[in-house]
């Protein structure tokens, strides 16, 4: 740290309070700024440069395009406010203290943005935050309130709260574009976490969105219709369904309430002839929960268009501004999702939709574009690998490892090959039983152990999970050797017990 701190006054002093040092002043190696764009609730199944069948995303695809994919980023608790305090500690949720969306982040603990501002660097965080608490460790932040609305959203920042009339997407954009251009402290390196609310429930599309898929059936997944017989009592309990828990207002046929009388009458003209239409087909059966599937996929979509095309907006201001080429963007959503698959809507689970989360970083002149990476890496790197890439120490109780020679294409033999996972909102939104697992390339072995069952996954012959193994004797050794990996994942992590009461509902 020190090296960072000294150069730092070495400049004040020699430059006098009302001249400011030059960014690659050669008291100061120069440092990468980085944007962190995350948004929420984005399945890699709807991302084209993870081979989406069902939609383009041509901005976060140049990303990919001119940096590097990865394909086994895993999420250790697949739900919102975990996976952020996981990320801005390093550490699990047992020891960070965020198990589920219900405590209150406590922001007084060390988090890599705090860490980042120690070695002079300047951050920012703009959009969804999700913690309660006030964010700590930025020195600037505007941020929604709670989940926050897709339209007209109360933005806090330290100085109160305001409501911007507009589209959420459109809106968390142009405060961090206008940070970036005229708001922050060009002397310094920059971290900007620039967070949308979008995809996540409930799906409401730009007004110039609205229609757009209106002419176009969406493919279905092949699992829209599982019926979970090779499974446990975990899956056939939860209320994910898209046939039996979406709601009039998932499905639209109630306009978000936050809308303007104008913003209403663009929304009804697009609505209202759909949902006559949908009257007079009087569908049931299989055919409505196609109908279902197509209305909730493709308003999930119209939200992911409106994330890309302000993923272009960014992209196209760094380039104007000439910030591009020393500036690293990464691309992360908070979890993976189910589009259908399964036949659910939502995350939490550890079977892959929801353990996946997209990653994709472009690095300018370190970063092989067009590169990707297939080793197992998870949200629980990311605080490690940015105080790598600045240059800053790493507090040794945090819990990951730094992406940083991945990135630079020397993954180092003694990677991780197994990964521990745990969800604990139960009871909880949608019915999960709490579990944790171990997964490695091949394997997944999942215990829900509030039911006290266990699944296991071949992922090479059963790629869709839908037949556990568990008790297949051909399995016998395979489960005898992962429980001694999670035995040692969960000791090697400090893992406690999980003791906390849980709905008889279940049991
Ligand atoms: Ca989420």
């Amino acid at each position: 740290m020190r090296r960072f701190v000294l150069p730092a006054v070495l400049v004040a002093i020699a430059s006098g309070p009302s001249c400011t040092p030059a960014r690659d002043s050669l008291y100061r190696p120069p440092r990468p700024n980085i944007i962190f764009i995350f948004t929420d609730d984005h399945g890699t199944q709807a991302i084209s440069a993870y081979g989406s069948r069902i939609n383009e995303t041509p901005n976060i695809d140049r990303l990919a395009s001119e940096g590097m994919i990865f394909r086994n980023a895993f999420v250790t608790n697949s739900i919102c406010a975990p996976s952020r305090a996981v990320i801005l500690t390093g550490k699990y949720s047992h020891l960070n203290g965020q198990l589920t969306n219900e405590e209150t982040f406590d922001g007084s603990q060390p988090t890599f943005p705090k860490l980042l501002q120690r070695v002079g660097y300047e951050t920012a965080l703009f959009g969804k935050w999700h913690l309660k608490s006030a964010p700590t460790g930025f020195d600037e932040w505007q941020v929604l309130v709670g989940q926050g609305p897709y339209y007209n959203p109360p933005i806090r920042s330290a100085v109160g709260t305001t409501e911007i009339t507009g589209y959420t997407t459109d809106i968390i954009t142009d405060l961090a574009i206008d940070w970036l251009d005229s708001k922050r402290n060009t002397a310094k390196p920059f971290m900007m976490m620039f967070q949308h609310k979008a995809p996540h429930r409930r799906w409401d599309p730009s007004l110039n969105h609205l229609t757009m898929y209106d002419d176009v059936t969406v493919p279905e997944p092949d699992t829209l219709f599982d019926d979970y017989t090779g499974r446990g009592t975990a899956a056939r309990q939860q209320t994910m369904s898209i046939a039996r828990d979406l709601d009039d207002r998932d499905l639209k046929f109630e306009p978000p309430e936050e809308l303007t009388p104008d913003q209403l009458e663009l929304w009804n003209q697009a609505y209202e002839p759909k949902n006559a239409a949908f009257r007079e087909a009087n569908l049931s059966g299989d055919d409505l929960v196609r109908w279902k599937y197509q209305r909730y996929v493709k308003d999930y979509l119209r939200a992911v268009a409106s994330v890309d095309d302000n993923i272009g907006r960014l992209l196209e201001h760094l380039e104007q501004s000439g910030l591009a080429d020393d500036t690293i963007v990464i691309y992360a959503s908070d979890q993976g999702w189910y589009l259908g698959e399964h036949g659910w809507f939502d995350k939490r689970w550890m079977y892959e939709e929801s353990l996946r989360m997209p990653l994709i970083v472009r690095w300018p002149d370190t970063v092989a574009a067009g590169s990707e990476s297939t080793a197992i890496v998870s949200n629980l790197d990311f605080a490690e690998t940015f105080l790598d890439i600045a240059g800053a120490a790493v507090p040794p109780d945090m819990q990951g490892e730094s992406l940083e020679p991945i990135l630079q294409g020397a993954t180092p033999p003694e990677w991780r090959t197994s990964f521990y996972y745990h969800y604990y909102e139960y009871p909880g939104w949608h019915d999960v039983a709490r579990h944790y697992g171990v997964r490695t390339e091949r394997h997944k072995l999942i215990h829900f152990y509030t039911l006290d069952e266990w699944e296991l996954y071949d992922l090479e012959r059963d790629p869709d999970e839908l037949t556990s193994v568990y008790d297949d004797p051909g399995y016998a050794d395979t489960v005898i050797e992962l429980q001694a990996e999670l035995d040692r994942l969960r000791q090697h992590y400090a893992v406690g017990e999980d003791d906390r009461p849980v709905d008889s509902a279940l049991e």
